[in-house]
């Protein structure tokens, strides 16, 4: 018994070109930057002021110069390392950097010498390509850019929810507790957590992604100039290396940083050796990095969509909204039934359409299913549009012909055109 006081806090001396890395526990970790100058991923902290890491995050504070840190709280594990790639990441961001001021110093009409670095960060799991997308997006921005962040990582993606694919402009250093903020970012969804449900209809995904930000280009010079940062997913062999490919082609990637796979580095080298215009660059891997097996990224892929309806400290009060069944149009994209092979040509393979839009009807099979809003018009349209948001099925009343489902504002939804794939999520 007796009253806990909690731990007592407790400062942390970090020397130059050092970091400490923090797996935060069960409850939140407060800290705070005492002297010195210090970084979480390419974002300065402020001096003097207490921020709230939330639970389970895992990062690390870099001191370029030294620094000393106060913590508040208890952690799972907390260490100091002095061997870090920084130096060669922020050698990459010095490259970068020049490259974007060559381009906003190029004529404008010129859409080539105007384009400013558009660079795809690759490797297998766990290596930190998330990790070191945001760095760069945060040292660019810091310098005045508004570089675009595309996140093709349908598992563990950085911008929104699981199962999609996304684009946001980074308009300051990405905030290390609450993230990047989102205004309105340009949002596609698969509805799968792995590419291989549907292959063809995650590619067609990406080259519409690609086209609506090649026109967002064109109309900005400021955008243009400061160019693009492209998260991709830790699936590098067979198909994973072939989607890898078409997204360099898509995107028009200029700089692929490769992080610690010297295999994937050097196949990549040999398939782009006859596109001068395109560097592979290999970088080692950071040993901060912290691994995920399956259950604990099913768990992050959870939390991601709590986060959606609820914020990332409950500071949002989602809405359980009520719809009849006629008031909205469900669509499943592909893997509809198959035509039976008496039905096709002689020697004809029965094949279903992956990109074939099948009308679904609502019935208890979509109960906590997550939904995502489509801005299309029209049915036709609903792969070519990107997604205004999501909803999440709560109630199924069949009787009554009445839906339930959970949404981040009251009200009408923006479209009656909802896209269901595999994406689920039991609220805890
Ligand atoms: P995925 O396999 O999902 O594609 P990834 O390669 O993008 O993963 P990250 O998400 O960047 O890897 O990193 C994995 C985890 O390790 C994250 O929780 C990240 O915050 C943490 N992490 C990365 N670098 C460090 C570091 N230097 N110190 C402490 N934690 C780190």
């Amino acid at each position: 018994g007796g009253g806990n006081q909690g731990p007592p806090k407790r400062q942390v001396k970090l020397e130059k070109e050092c970091e400490f890395r923090i797996e935060v526990g069960e409850t939140p970790l407060r800290l705070r930057l005492v002297s010195g100058t210090a970084e979480v991923f390419g974002t300065e902290l402020p001096p003097e002021i207490w921020l709230t890491f939330h639970p389970r995050l895992k990062f690390a504070v870099f001191t370029w110069y030294g620094a000393t840190l106060e913590m508040d709280g208890t952690t799972e594990t907390d260490y100091t390392a002095d061997e870090t790639p920084m130096i060669t990441y922020v050698n990459v961001h010095a490259v970068l950097e020049g490259r974007r001021k060559r381009a906003k110093a190029s004529s404008t009409t010129n859409p080539d010498s105007s384009q400013g670095p558009r660079v795809m960060v690759v490797g297998p799991t766990d290596s930190g390509k998330s990790t070191l997308s945001r760095m760069l997006l945060s040292w660019a921005a810091k310098q005045g850019w508004k570089p675009t962040f595309v996140d093709l990582d349908i598992g563990q993606g950085a911008i929104t929810i699981p199962g999609c694919i996304a684009a946001t402009p980074v308009e300051m250093p990405i905030d290390p507790v609450e993230g990047i903020p989102l205004e309105m970012p340009l949002v596609h969804y698969f509805g799968h957590t792995t590419p291989s449900v549907n292959v063809e209809l995650y590619k067609v995904l990406v080259k519409e992604l690609s086209l609506t930000l090649e026109r967002q280009f064109t109309g900005s010079s400021e955008a243009r100039a400061a160019g693009m940062v492209i998260n991709t997913m830790g699936w590098i062999e067979g198909v994973g290396y072939e989607l890898l490919l078409q997204a360099i082609d898509a995107f028009s990637v200029t700089v692929v940083l490769v992080i610690g796979q010297e295999k994937l580095c050097s196949m990549l080298k040999d398939v782009l050796k006859n596109k001068p215009n395109v560097d592979v660059v290999k970088l080692q891997k950071s040993g901060g990095v912290v691994s995920r097996n399956p259950k604990l990224r099913q768990k992050s892929r959870s939390y991601k969509i709590r986060e959606y309806f609820y914020g990332i400290g409950n500071e949002f009060a989602p809405h359980s909204n009520i719809a009849s069944f006629s008031d909205l149009s469900v669509y499943r994209v592909g893997g509809g039934p198959q035509a039976p092979r008496s039905a096709l040509p002689i020697g004809a393979e029965p094949t279903a359409d992956p990109t074939r839009l099948v009308p679904v009807n609502i019935n208890h099979d979509l109960l906590h299913l997550v939904l995502a809003i489509s801005f299309a018009k029209e049915a036709d349209e609903i792969i070519s549009s990107n997604v205004a948001g999501f909803i999440y099925v709560t109630d199924i009343d069949i009787p009554r012909k009445k839906i339930t489902y959970l949404a981040p504002a009251a009200g009408d939804l923006p479209s009656k055109f909802l896209i269901v794939g595999s994406l689920t999520w039991v609220e805890t």
